[in-house]
């Protein structure tokens, strides 16, 4: 029994071909084939079947690479990522089982052909899973499970499985053109997010900011008696200035609603308090 080899392209970039799939942005047919429905059987193939097949190929995929991913997550804070830490090894209460025993499990079913080549080396070159007598055709769920499985573990084999990040904003799996290097502080995030990203976290920290300065303000503006002899809105300003940079009196005008705001919740803490 002989495919078609529809794996031609796929071999060239194994991680952005491995991405594609996981988003599902591969074809129908090419999908069911990958699942382990060859097209010239899938028209006897009842479609639940097919579709069923389809969806524990990617399910199975998917949950590898989500494994694979977070095994360089940092547990307590998972923005902060470190690729080259990530391993087969690693489970967790959500990833009981390690991708390194998925991996065991599945030589157990499938024992691989191993052969020397030409220079001695040994290989298991050129072996199909589709093709192997260890294959059940009677059960394609378990086919479409360990098809996944082994098209993860060529990824893993690959040139660098740690260029596969997924992103924070919007899930989808992408490729960095080059090897990741060091620690990711803040997330990793695709092409299209990661403007999205950066304007997120300069605005966070915009408003952290401003909120320093309205509570210095508000703390001046309530510790300020006539004895200071100097004018309120003034008294405000030299301490944000102190406390926070340079402000001109009109900021304090402009943000007067605000500032009167919180020393209204400062009094009713020191009431509450007292
Ligand atoms: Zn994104």
């Amino acid at each position: 029994m002989i495919f078609s080899p529809v794996r031609t392209m796929r071999e060239k970039n194994i991680p952005v071909v491995l991405a594609k799939t996981l988003n599902g942005q591969d074809r129908r047919a090419m999908l069911e084939c990958l699942a382990g429905i060859p097209p010239r059987l899938s028209r006897q193939v009842p479609q639940a079947t097919r579709d069923a097949a389809v969806e524990e190929f990617l399910r199975t995929l998917k949950r590898l690479a989500e494994q694979w991913i977070a095994s360089g997550k940092d547990p307590r804070d998972p923005s902060r990522e470190e690729p080259w830490v990530r391993n087969a090894i690693w489970f967790s209460d959500t990833y009981q089982e390690p991708i390194e025993r998925t991996l065991r499990k599945f030589l157990g079913r499938h024992p691989l052909p191993i052969t020397p080549d030409s220079a001695g080396r040994f290989a298991v070159e050129r072996w199909d899973l589709r093709e192997s007598q260890s294959m059940s055709p009677e059960d394609p769920l378990s086919r479409a499970q360990d098809l996944a499985i082994f098209e993860f573990q060529k990824f893993l084999s690959s040139d660098c499985p740690q260029r596969l990040f997924q992103c924070a904003n919007c899930n989808k799996y992408f490729v960095l053109a080059r090897k990741p290097r060091g620690v990711i502080q803040r997330g990793s995030f695709c092409k299209q997010c990661k403007g999205a990203g950066r304007v997120k976290g300069i605005q966070e920290k915009r408003i952290t900011q401003k909120e320093k300065m309205l509570n210095v303000a508000a703390g001046a503006w309530s510790e300020w008696t006539p004895r200071k002899r100097i004018d309120q809105k003034a008294w405000a300003v030299q301490a944000v200035r102190e406390k926070c940079g340079w402000i001109e009196v009109k900021w304090i005008t402009r943000n007067l609603t605000e500032i009167l705001k919180r020393v209204e919740e400062l009094k009713d803490g020191k009431e509450k308090n007292g």
